[in-house]
C-alpha cells in the first residue's frame, strides 16, 4: 500500500484567493493526504471558502484532524458514516450550529468490497452489490436531501460528486463500482432537475485514475495508469489538484449555468475510440 502511494503528490494551486470568499462548504470523503477530497479542500480553501469536514469513524478522525489543522481558521469536523442515516441527518443539524447556511457540498466517497473489484462482474454477490450502491450512489441523494435546508438559507449552491469512466464503459475489474457510478451519474441528473428551482446545482467530476486508498482496492490500477499515459490525448495521467481546481470552478459563480453535468478530468481519455 505505502509503495503504491509513495510517488503521488498533491500540488497546491494558484487561483484567485477571493473567488469563494464568504462561501461555506462541507467535504465528505477525506481519508488521508492522497484523498481527492483533500485536493478539493485545498483548492476551495485557497480560494477563500470556509470549510467543514466529515470523517468516517474514529479510525480516520486523527488523519482528518491533522490535515485540517494545516488550514486557516476554525474547521468544524463531524463523524459521518453514510450507511447510518441518523449520522447523515445529525451532520447537517450540527453544521447548522456552526455555519449560517451552506453554499457547497463535496461528496467524494465510495466503497465496494475488495473481492468485488477483481475478476468477473457476473460473480457479484447481492450483498456486495447493495453495499456498493448504498455507499457510492444512494448516499448522494441522502446527503443532498439533508443539506437542503442549509443550502436554501443561502439561496442556492453547488453539490459536486466524484465518478469514473467505468460507470460509462466496461473497465476490467471496476465491476460493481461501475454499476454504482452509473447510478450515481443518473442520480446527479435527477437531483439537478429536482433542486434546480432552488438554485442548487448538482454536477459530477469524472476523474482519471489517481493513486488513492480507494483506487488501490481496484485490481490492476497500475495498468489503468499506464493505459492513460499511452492513450489519453494529453499522454499523461492527471493530478488530484486538477480535480480540485475543477471542483473550485463548479463551486464558484463561474459555473452558474451548469447543472446535471459530468465533467471529465481525465486528460481526454474518454473521447478515444481506439
Ligand atoms: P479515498 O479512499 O481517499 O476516499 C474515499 C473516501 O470514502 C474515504 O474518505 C472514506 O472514508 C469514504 N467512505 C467510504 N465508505 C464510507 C462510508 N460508509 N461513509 C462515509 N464515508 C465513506 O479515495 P478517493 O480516490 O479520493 O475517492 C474519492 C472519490 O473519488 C470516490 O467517489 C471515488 O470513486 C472517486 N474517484 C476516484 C478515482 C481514483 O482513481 N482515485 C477516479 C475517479 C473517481
Amino acid at each position: 500500500m505505502s509503495t503504491l502511494l509513495e510517488d503521488t503528490t498533491v500540488q497546491s494551486t494558484s487561483v484567485p484567493n477571493n473567488l469563494l470568499a464568504g462561501k461555506t462548504g462541507i467535504i465528505l470523503g477525506v481519508a488521508n493526504k492522497w484523498s481527492i477530497g483533500w485536493a478539493i479542500a485545498q483548492s476551495l480553501a485557497n480560494a477563500g471558502m470556509r470549510l467543514a469536514f466529515t470523517y468516517q469513524g474514529e479510525r480516520l478522525k486523527e488523519n482528518v484532524e491533522k490535515l485540517t489543522a494545516t488550514l486557516e481558521g476554525d474547521i468544524p469536523l463531524y463523524p459521518c458514516d453514510v450507511t447510518d442515516e441518523t449520522q447523515v441527518d445529525d451532520l447537517f443539524k450540527n453544521l447548522a450550529g456552526d455555519f449560517d447556511g451552506l453554499d457547497c457540498v463535496i461528496h467524494s466517497l465510495a466503497f465496494a468490497k475488495r473481492e468485488e473489484l477483481a475478476g468477473e462482474f457476473v460473480n457479484t454477490s447481492k450483498e456486495g452489490y447493495l453495499l456498493a450502491q448504498e455507499i457510492s450512489a444512494y448516499s448522494l441523494t441522502a446527503v443532498s436531501r439533508a443539506a437542503l435546508p442549509l443550502m436554501e438559507k443561502r439561496g442556492g449552491g453547488s453539490i459536486v460528486t466524484l465518478t469514473y469512466y467505468g460507470g460509462e464503459k466496461v473497465v476490467p475489474n471496476y465491476n460493481v463500482m461501475g454499476v454504482a457510478k452509473a447510478a450515481l451519474e443518473m442520480s446527479v441528473r435527477y437531483l439537478a432537475e429536482d433542486l434546480g428551482s432552488k438554485n442548487i446545482r448538482v454536477n459530477a467530476i469524472s476523474a482519471g485514475p489517481i493513486k488513492t486508498l480507494a483506487a488501490s482496492g481496484v485490481s490492476g490500477l497500475s495498468n489503468m495508469l499506464e493505459q492513460m499515459k499511452e492513450k489519453a490525448p494529453l499522454r499523461r495521467n492527471i493530478e488530484a489538484a486538477e480535480v480540485g481546481d475543477t471542483a473550485l470552478f463548479l463551486a464558484s459563480h463561474l459555473s452558474r449555468g451548469i447543472t446535471g453535468e459530468v465533467i471529465h478530468v481525465d486528460a481526454g481519455y474518454h473521447i478515444k475510440g481506439f
